[in-house]
């Protein structure tokens, strides 16, 4: 029952579900998964990564692993700059990909898309009039994001802690309801956009606290780039980014404007049991765009914009690994650009976006792959990223079983063929079929 998808549900379960898939592996012994870790160092021979040393982020203890390929689906592509891979951040120039909306004068490498600290509310309608019931403390930045007003170009309208925002292909304000009206049950509400929990999916609705995630516009963190910052900057981003989060709430709670005329819905109050963390903000905060390695192939607007185009379909991409579909959708900027929203049509994914340009044996196996600042935003989300993951580690199982690397593979049109045959063999679907071409195109010019 939330708007934005068909796979809307409380965390725990989609924890379940993937632990589910993964158990025979787990079982047979061919899977280890360890959790809480992040990589620290790599040791590096004659151009190879012989062993990642992953660090224990609660014990504070490094285990080494060895493998013949190392794919890094990081959030921020971790592994690049330890690796000494060439990657590139940021904004790339129209001088460099010619593409529309790439900025125009020299790159920008600190222009990166905000992210976001999320986190979920529950609603108990019946206390909307009790200020204490729920009541989160002050947090204390709390006055520097009320009065808040993001420099963005164009203009931002008004105070980010609202129920408005710039709507994003035009950047005009528009302002929305936080719940369905009795006039308007169906009407656009912030609060169905990404419900988790509905009480019309239970017979008995009125013994159930609606739950929404809150990972709106309003808490996107705009105010520094994480990518390669020190860990005292690090740390002063994140810190602001869940101070932003945990302001939002209380402004939520307090100052909202409710349609009766009265402020804050005291009903709302933060799910801490949801999410596992004391302070009821997610474990960890959503990244949306990453070092990018710098690969065979850069996925370009010109390759899938629909502006860019002219509405002309993709060329057909002869090592395409995977299908992906969504708008490029990229939130506003750590350097201060506002929303681009543009249609794209039904694109591929090459494998040469996948290998770096480096003779390394690694994968890019995320949104770490060969897009651009502009590409990043319609190959950064599920769909599309779950593929890249899953083709990446065909690739790295491809190469151990044939004796070859990669790079042969994607030069080599045999051994091409023969992976894209393994991969069909595995279930990916590798061009749209002429019925989706026709319904998306219809439904994108529409
Ligand atoms: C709040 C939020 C909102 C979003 N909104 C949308 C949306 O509206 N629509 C949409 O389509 N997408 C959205 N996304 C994006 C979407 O969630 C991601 O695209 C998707 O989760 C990526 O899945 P993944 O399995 O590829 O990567 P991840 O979910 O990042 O999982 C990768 C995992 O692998 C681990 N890992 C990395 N390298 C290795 C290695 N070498 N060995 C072992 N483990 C490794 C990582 O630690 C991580 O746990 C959203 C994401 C978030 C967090």
């Amino acid at each position: 029952m939330g708007f934005v998808s068909k796979l809307c549900h409380l965390p725990e379960i989609g924890a379940r579900v993937i632990e589910e898939m993964l158990m025979p592996a787990i079982v047979s012994g061919k899977l280890l998964v360890l959790y809480n870790r992040v990589p620290k160092s790599v040791s590096l021979s004659e151009g190879r990564i012989q062993a990642v040393e992953m660090l224990d982020t609660q014990e504070g203890t490094g285990i080494w692993i060895e493998a013949d390929y190392v794919l890094d689906a990081t959030e921020l592509g971790d592994l690049l700059p330890l690796a000494k891979v060439g990657y590139v951040t940021g904004a790339e120039s129209c001088r460099d990909t010619g593409e529309l909306h790439a900025v125009s004068g020299d790159p920008e490498p600190e222009n990166v898309q905000a992210f976001t600290w999320c986190f979920p509310m529950g609603y108990d309608a019946a206390a909307t009039a009790l200020r204490d019931e729920y009541a989160i403390p002050k947090p204390k930045q709390y006055e520097y994001w009320r009065s808040f007003t993001p420099k963005m170009e164009p203009a931002w309208s008004g105070s980010l802690l609202s129920l408005r925002y710039c709507h994003p292909p035009t950047c005009e304000p528009i302002e929305f309801p936080l719940f369905a009206s009795e006039e308007k049950p169906n009407g656009w509400n912030l609060w169905g956009y990404r419900r988790i929990l509905s009480k019309e999916v239970f017979s008995e609705p009125d013994q159930w606290h609606e739950i929404t995630l809150i990972n709106w516009p309003q808490n996107d963190y705009l105010e520094g780039n994480l990518i390669g910052a020190s860990s005292q900057e690090t740390e002063r981003i994140l810190e602001g980014a869940r101070q932003l989060s945990l302001s939002f709430a209380y402004w939520l709670q307090n100052e909202a404007p409710r349609p009766d005329g009265g402020a804050g819905y005291h009903g709302l109050y933060l799910r801490p049991d949801i999410t596992g963390t004391k302070d009821g903000l997610a474990k960890a905060p959503y990244i949306r765009e990453s070092r990018r390695i710098s690969a065979l192939t850069t996925v370009t607007e010109n390759h899938v914009g629909a502006h860019a185009r002219d509405w002309n379909w993709p060329d057909a991409m002869k090592d395409s690994v995977g299908v992906g579909w969504y708008p490029i959708d990229l939130h506003p900027s750590s350097d201060g650009k506002n929303y681009i929203d543009i249609p794209t049509l039904p694109f591929q994914i090459p494998l040469g976006a996948l290998i770096p340009q480096d003779d390394i044996n690694l994968i890019a196996a995320a949104k770490n792959i060969g897009t651009t600042h502009i590409t990043n935003g319609c190959y950064r989300l599920h769909p599309t990223e779950w593929t890249i993951g899953e083709a990446a580690g065909c690739l790295a199982s491809f190469c151990l079983t044939h004796d070859v690397v990669p790079k042969q593979v994607w030069e080599k049109s045999g051994l091409l063929s023969d992976f894209q045959t393994n991969l069909v063999d595995h279930g990916f679907e590798l061009e749209w079929s002429s019925r989706h071409q026709r319904e998306y195109y219809e439904a994108i010019k529409a």
